[in-house]
């Protein structure tokens, strides 16, 4: 072949070798030997939980919800049972599941009810109406459960993963805010040493400050994990300060973070859908957890 023709070639297939080492780096996980949090499972799992419909505490639809959740907890071999406490003239239910033993006692949390109304709409005709739930709800649910599948049997730490109740019905005549992870707190006879919750952490437009009132030395430590694995969804500033599950543990004197990303226009209104939520998003969040949860 003429030599111009087969320098063409050749830079062509230099460039392909270059590219295909380049997405080979690219792809390769940091600290490959470990498991892999997999964001388009725990998408899958936004999509299951919307199809139950709005899951406020007490609908037919949560009751449905914590089904699922037991079932894929055991699938997962994880033991799980449903903690049902009263407060406030309110029945909750709480889904704990555990894993591993050791010293060190770790709880993830997040909470699985949606609000029952969509206070915030913009339609005022619409404000009556339940919230759907696909980020505030479903999202910090899904990573709690993806990371139920990949993290090891063999852990050398006591993990629970806990699926709070009535978090979001705060400012409702009969209601307050976090009443699951109040009244889980209440009933604790021994305490967690570290305690993390994810909140609103789908948003496909993802950014994670420091929360406010969150322990600081433990929000230093994820937000530098995230940091080290190339996350930029995490910025390692404050700035909201939030009521959330995190709190009653706070109170308690117990170590806590929020992670929760509170600039979403679509908080509290109908339009809290799953086209507003990412799998790279929950990925982010999900791989960080797993990887601070591990010590890598
Ligand atoms: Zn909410």
């Amino acid at each position: 072949m003429p030599r111009r023709r087969w320098l063409i070639l050749t830079g062509a297939l230099v460039a392909l070798g270059v590219a295909m080492v380049w997405v080979g780096v690219a792809q390769a996980p940091l600290g490959s030997t470990g498991p892999e949090f997999n964001g388009a499972r725990a998408y899958a799992d936004v999509v299951t939980q919307m199809a139950f419909g709005p899951r406020p505490t007490g609908s037919v639809a949560q009751t449905e919800l914590i089904d699922w959740l037991m079932q894929s907890l055991r699938a997962a071999g994880w033991e799980a049972r449903v903690q049902t406490l009263e407060i406030e003239g309110q029945t909750v239910r709480n889904v704990i599941a555990e894993r591993g033993r050791g010293p060190e006692w770790v709880l993830l949390g997040a909470h699985y009810d949606t609000r029952l109304v969509a206070d915030m709409d913009p339609d005022l005709s619409r404000r009556t109406e339940p919230v759907p739930g696909a980020n505030d709800g479903a999202s910090g649910v899904a990573v709690l459960l993806e990371l139920a599948r990949v993290l090891p049997t063999d852990l050398d730490k006591r993990v629970s993963l806990v699926f709070f109740d009535a978090e979001d019905n705060g400012r409702i005549p009969g209601w307050d805010w976090i009443l699951g992870s109040r009244a889980f707190v209440a009933a604790l006879t021994e305490y967690p040493d570290a305690v993390v919750i994810v909140d609103m952490v789908g948003d496909a437009d993802l950014q994670l400050y420091y929360e406010r009132n969150s322990d600081p030395v433990l929000s230093q430590e994820i937000w530098a994990v995230a940091a080290r694995l190339g996350y930029t969804q995490f910025i390692a500033e404050p700035k909201h300060s939030i009521l959330d599950d995190h709190t009653p543990f706070l109170l308690a004197g117990i170590p806590a973070v929020d992670i929760i990303d509170f600039d979403y226009p679509y908080w509290h209104t109908t339009a809290d859908t799953l086209d507003k939520v990412s799998a790279e998003s929950l990925e982010a969040v999900g791989a960080t957890v797993l990887a601070w949860l591990l010590g890598e």
